[in-house]
């Protein structure tokens, strides 16, 4: 599908601050964490008092997702603002948005995230027929405006077994960065989910497939598991999440995170943007995280044999989950 020149470089993301623009979306994936009442935007006032202040405290990247991002009335606007500041949009979409915008895309200098639940039939198993389709076209859209974009391949139960064809793929694809998770549980798609051996043995066959890859891959808290702390970029102070209600919170997986499973949800919301100056939030930020940190060395033996690292945010938050 390519050759090695067409990679191109994302330059180094310092801080980022990932930007909830709405929960609505066009599609209805099978592994979403979103509630479902999918109507919320982003009050656009108060999503530019955030972006200035941002710029002040080091954020270089603006990573806009949803929901669909596409779907916020003042999309081009907000594309807008994110170049006028200095600073460089991400935009997180399942592509149907794409190429409506593709000329203020292009003009901001966009990086692309894509996501990808495997290969052809397994990826519209999750996502609904025709996105594998859709994601060609994106990952062509990129290539064909030289975007820089990256891919993001969430490991499940029906993918699991065909992860050397999908690191083919992805290898092939022409993507700057892969990143690597795997679903998390919600009320409605536990059946999707691996136990802690499937994410063992997930990750030692990314190693291996991955081996001789030249492309970045990551690999996020959703699938690692490991005995120590966890350390993922939210825990590590420089990742911010802005969500669509116009609020500071404390991760963007868990932003709007499936209400039946978070019982503590006044934790993960840290401080309302429309009452609150950006300094204020960073000190409650900081005392929120310390709070996590803190329960999960009290709670060191228990947490050795959590399912993965994000399973320990869960626990904290008051989920309820599945010892396996
Ligand atoms: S996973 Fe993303 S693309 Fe799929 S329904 Fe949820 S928000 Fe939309
Ligand atoms: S749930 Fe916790 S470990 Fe997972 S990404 Fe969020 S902050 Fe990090």
């Amino acid at each position: 599908m390519s050759n090695n020149n067409s990679v191109l470089k994302i330059e180094k993301i310092k801080d980022l601050l990932a930007v909830l623009l709405t929960n609505k979306c066009n599609l209805n994936c099978k592994h979403c964490m979103r509630r479902k009442d999918r109507k919320k935007i982003l009050d656009f006032n108060i999503f530019s008092k955030v972006i200035l202040k941002s710029k002040r405290f080091g954020v270089s990247h603006i990573a806009l997702t949803g929901g669909e991002p596409g779907l916020h009335p003042k999309f081009e606007n907000i594309l807008k603002l994110i170049r006028e500041n200095n600073q460089t949009p991400i935009i997180v979409t399942n592509g149907y948005t794409l190429r409506k915008y593709g000329q203020i895309i292009k003009q901001s200098r966009c990086i692309i995230a894509l996501s990808m639940e495997g290969i052809k039939k397994e990826n519209d198993y999750v996502r609904g027929p025709g996105s594998w389709e859709e994601l060609e076209k994106s990952i062509n859209f990129c290539r064909g405006n030289k975007l820089p974009f990256l891919i993001h391949f969430t490991v499940n139960k029906i993918n699991k077994d065909n992860i050397d064809d999908t690191a083919e793929f992805l290898t092939q694809s022409g993507a700057s960065k892969i990143d690597i998770g795997s679903c998390l549980p919600t009320y409605r798609n536990k059946y999707l989910v691996l136990n802690k051996n499937e994410r063992i043995d997930a990750v030692n066959k990314i190693k291996s497939s991955f081996r001789k890859s030249y492309i970045p891959v990551q690999l996020s808290s959703s699938i690692l598991n490991t005995n120590n702390f966890t350390y993922c970029s939210s825990l590590l102070l420089n990742n911010h999440v802005l969500d669509y209600n116009g609020s500071m919170c404390f991760c963007c997986d868990l932003a709007d995170f499936d209400v039946q499973l978070i019982k503590n949800r006044q934790l993960l919301t840290i401080s309302d943007m429309s009452k609150t100056s950006f300094e204020e939030y960073l000190i409650k930020k900081n005392k929120v995280i310390s709070k996590v940190l803190e329960y999960q060395i009290k709670n060191f033996d228990k947490m050795k044999n959590v399912s993965c690292n994000c399973s320990k945010c869960f626990i904290f938050f008051g989920a309820k989950l599945n010892k396996k």
